[in-house]
């Protein structure tokens, strides 16, 4: 019997596979109001697209956003939002 093995060699990284195409129906928004640059949101996103560089600085980068909600679900003071992928108008 013949045994084939084999492996995934080029999984791709957040920088190669953009999400933004396909993300969910929502989108995080960061109100930047109250935002204490914990850098929770950025070490928690798995596909590692926040940045910031201090209180109210922090955006994600939409082109590989999944729109999973994380970002939001984590932040202690309840300054990221999701909104519908639609409704960006403030
Ligand atoms: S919604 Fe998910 S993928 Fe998008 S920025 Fe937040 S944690 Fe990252
Ligand atoms: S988790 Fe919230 S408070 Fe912390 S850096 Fe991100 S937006 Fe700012």
């Amino acid at each position: 019997m013949k045994i084939t093995l084999g492996t995934v060699t080029h999984p791709g990284g957040s920088r190669v596979n953009k999400t933004g195409s396909w993300r969910t129906a929502s989108k995080p928004r960061f109100n930047h109001q109250a935002c204490v640059a914990c850098d929770v949101c950025a070490l928690v996103c798995p596909e590692g697209c926040i940045f910031g560089t201090g209180q109210n600085t922090y955006y994600a980068n939409e082109d590989y956003c999944k729109g999973c909600g994380i970002c939001a679900e984590v932040c202690p003071v309840h300054d990221i939002e999701m909104i519908p992928e639609a409704g960006e108008d403030g």
